[in-house]
């Protein structure tokens, strides 16, 4: 990887599974500029019962990675206790996990360990899409006296299955960037992505968004992990991934700047592509209780009030009314057409 790619970068296991599972992970990492080892010792899961990490033991593996390689070491802390182990053995760096962002009093709890301590943290995104959530857990630690060197961009949870493992929702990490241009922005493909295939596309969309760093997980043998195995990916497929990545270049900065603003432009134009198939599906829901009660499809009065009220919130957002109205009556067609799309079924059915 060309050094000046990112600022940051940061690699190593889901989780820390025995001594030579993170030595030999470590090794595979050798070739890259690392600012930090990564390793969970204590693990949010999702259901009882699975690997919930080594626990303290652990440390003392990440305490050999950094003797021996000489690599800076960091694991997620999301209690006192586990501040209190991690301070203990000298950690580099520690992250608070987007289960716990979102949790104002676990961000307390471990702010208020964290005082005093001169140990730098990163903050995942919380769970849930809600920026302010993100920048009230940086604002909390920082009142303790926290030093926050990152924020890293995990995704947000979904309920339906998408290509994503957690939905990037772009734009909340942009809005990060302009609510704090002074704290450096990771992106972590594993988490977004869930899937090793998924790794590379986010890197170099990564480096298109000019993110500050990638944490990436890695793994000796990601098929046999104990936790996230889907998403892990060997050393060498991270070297050679990153080494692939194609950077912008810097002589054609119109070019670079242009392909910013067309990244933002598309990411609008699925934001927006996803609302409509939204918006049809619940126009079917509408459809289907106008077919079971024999209600008219077409209820002028209504589409009256949304013409107009759509074109007054065009005005508004300083939109041209022309082109709101002819959008809605788009809309409303189509509506229209699948309604009655749906009650053609129901005389074919008859
Ligand atoms: C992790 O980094 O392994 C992890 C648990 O991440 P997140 O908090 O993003 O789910
Ligand atoms: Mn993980």
């Amino acid at each position: 990887m060309r050094p000046d790619l990112f600022t940051s970068l940061i690699s190593g296991p889901c989780s820390a599974e025995s001594l030579t599972q993170v030595l030999q992970t470590a090794e595979g990492l050798q070739g890259l500029p690392l600012s930090y080892f990564r390793a969970g010792i204590w693990k949010p899961r999702t259901q009882p019962g699975a690997f919930e990490g080594i626990g303290d033991t652990g440390l003392a593996w990440l305490v050999e990675v950094r003797k021996q390689f000489g690599f800076k070491i960091c694991t997620e802390v999301a209690t006192a206790e586990h501040v209190k182990a991690a301070v203990a053995h000298q950690l580099d760096m520690v992250w608070i996990g987007a289960r716990s962002t979102v949790n104002p009093f676990t961000v307390q709890e471990i702010a208020e360990a964290l005082q005093g301590t001169d140990i730098p943290v990163m903050v995942k995104n919380p769970v849930n899409p809600d920026l302010k959530l993100w920048l009230g857990a940086i604002e909390r630690l920082e009142r303790h006296q926290v030093k926050i060197i990152g924020a890293i961009h995990r995704g947000f949870s979904v309920y339906q299955k998408t290509k994503y493992r957690n939905n990037p929702h772009w734009q909340i990490a942009i809005d990060f960037k302009q609510a704090r241009p002074d704290i450096p922005l990771i992106m972590d493909p594993s988490h977004i992505g869930g899937r090793a295939a998924l790794i590379a596309p986010l890197a170099q969309q990564a480096l298109d968004l000019h993110y500050d760093g990638l944490m990436v997980e890695t793994h000796c043998s990601p098929a046999d992990a104990l936790t996230d195995a889907k998403q892990q990916i060997s050393p060498a497929a991270l070297i050679e991934l990153l080494g692939n990545l194609a950077p912008h270049s810097k002589s054609d900065q119109l070019l670079a700047e242009l392909s910013e603003l067309r990244d933002k432009l598309s990411l609008i134009d699925d934001g927006l592509m996803e609302l409509l198939q939204e918006r049809m599906e619940l126009s079917k829901q509408i459809g289907l209780l106008k077919r079971n009660h024999n209600s008219p499809i077409l209820q002028v009065q209504r589409w009256e009030e949304t013409l107009k009220s759509t074109i007054e919130k065009a005005l508004d957002a300083d939109l041209s009314p022309e082109f709101a109205e002819q959008f809605i009556k788009m809309l409303h067609e189509e509506s229209i057409r699948i309604q009655l799309g749906l009650l053609s079924n129901k005389s074919n059915e008859a």
